[in-house]
């Protein structure tokens, strides 16, 4: 896959989950995102356009060298444990990606 899609496919999906996150506590629609969560999504975007990692995984919980700062990094943890396991029974597409790709990449490790 080419790197420019999966940059863009990364923060698709971290974009939907952050959305979906928002909508369900900060009562925005379902469209828009609060302006702290919008100030989190546009770092996480930042984040994947300088990922040296892209070729290898679209998930940041296989990454080597995590590289949000401390405050964005809870900020998304807290994002991720609530619109995770919500985005994945959703959209099991993205499931099943995941743990190929999570297969390939413990399998390179080794
Ligand atoms: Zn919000």
């Amino acid at each position: 896959m080419e790197l420019t899609i999966r940059r863009e496919k990364k923060h698709m999906i971290s974009s939907k989950m952050i959305h979906m996150y928002c909508h369900a506590h900060h009562n925005t629609d379902k469209q828009s995102l609060c302006d702290h969560c919008q100030a989190i999504s546009d770092y996480s975007e930042f984040r994947t356009s300088k990922c040296p990692y892209i070729a290898k995984t679209l998930y940041c919980i296989n990454c080597p060298t995590p590289c949000y700062k401390p405050d964005m990094k809870k900020e998304m943890a807290v994002i991720m444990k609530y619109a995770g396991p919500r985005f994945l029974f959703k959209h099991p597409i993205y499931f099943i990606d995941h743990l190929i790709t999570d297969f390939k990449t413990r399998g390179r490790k080794k």
